[in-house]
């Protein structure tokens, strides 16, 4: 267990403060072995994937922070099905199922995360989700380990009922045979896609808002309130897509919330949304009413 460990690194836009307590556990009996630690010392358990759709407080986080290695960020193919440990980035998975000739698992190539941060957000992107190719999931927590599917998870849009404390160990996708080279073509063409309208080079955290259903995304609402381009602090709403905020160098998690605050409250009073932000907080970040 290690004490105040910087958490900016972690994260994909690269700010926020340290973590009181900070844990790799890289097998299930190590991973229970932390989690009973916590519950013993009251410490409440957080869990950080690739910090792809993460916003941490600049003070840091007053809880003991997970980050699964080892056997549980790694993946196997077991016939057609892919079974990836909760910490397995996206990318590892695609190309052992690639190698293993499974297809179906492309459409999240691109989505910088996890298996277990994909099934907390219920990922997806081009028409598919997590939910889609998903068989079942390994939950821990401090009681025990239980195994749930999509609807016991509640998958819905960017949404699962997992709690704080649940840790996401193991993951298993329903994949479908078919040629890697067909697997390598899909993912390359999704990702040719993606990288012509979203900054991909650039460090950011996702999606800010959730769309809401029925009307205009809250890429282009944001972007017709004038915000493309427009800078806090070191924290700029993307000029190439405004559902992203950039770090633009020396931003912080407070110049990113001022942003989202800011980008919410035009969007509500030109349109009547309230946009629902898709990042997740660690640590005490709260948007205005
Ligand atoms: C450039 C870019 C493009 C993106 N495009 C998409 C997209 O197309 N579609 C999409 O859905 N998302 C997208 N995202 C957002 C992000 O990649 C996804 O939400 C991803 O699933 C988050 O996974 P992660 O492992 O990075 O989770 P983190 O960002 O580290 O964490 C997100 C949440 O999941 C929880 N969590 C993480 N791992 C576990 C675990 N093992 N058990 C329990 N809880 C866990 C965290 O506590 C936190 O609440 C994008 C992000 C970036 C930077």
């Amino acid at each position: 267990m290690e004490e105040h460990v910087p958490l900016a690194r972690l994260t994909t836009i690269g700010t926020g403060g340290p973590a009181r307590w900070f844990a790799r556990p890289e097998t299930m009996d190590e991973l229970e072995s932390v989690l009973r630690w916590a519950d013993e010392n009251g410490a409440p358990v957080q869990v950080v994937g690739l910090g792809s759709n993460l916003l941490v407080h600049d003070d840091g986080v007053d809880a003991l922070v997970l980050k699964l290695a080892g056997e549980l960020a790694s993946v196997r193919a077991d016939g057609e099905v892919l079974v990836a440990g909760g910490g397995a980035a996206n990318a590892v998975s695609l190309h052992r199922a690639r190698a293993a000739g499974l297809g179906g698992f492309e459409f999240a190539s691109a989505i910088p995360g996890t298996a277990g941060g994909g099934v907390r957000m219920n990922a997806g992107a081009y028409g598919r989700e997590w939910r889609d190719v998903m068989i079942d999931a390994v939950v821990v927590d401090a009681h025990g380990a239980r195994t749930l599917g999509p609807d016991e998870l509640g998958l819905s849009y960017r949404h699962s009922n997992l709690e704080p404390g649940q840790v996401v160990a193991q993951v298993r996708f329903r994949l479908v045979p078919t040629l890697p080279e067909t697997v390598k073509a899909r993912a390359a063409e999704l990702l040719a896609q993606r990288k012509a309208t979203q900054p991909t080079n650039k460090r950011t955290f996702g999606s800010v808002f959730k769309n809401p259903g029925g009307g205009p995304g809250a890429g282009r609402m944001i972007e017709d309130c004038g915000l493309k381009g427009h800078r806090l602090g070191g924290a700029l709403i993307s000029p190439r897509h405004a559902n992203f905020i950039e770090n633009a160098g020396d931003a912080t998690s407070a110049d990113c919330l001022a942003l989202m605050a800011e980008a919410r409250r035009r969007v509500q009073e030109r349109f009547a949304v309230e946009l629902e932000h898709e990042v997740q907080f660690l640590g005490p970040l709260r948007l205005p009413a």
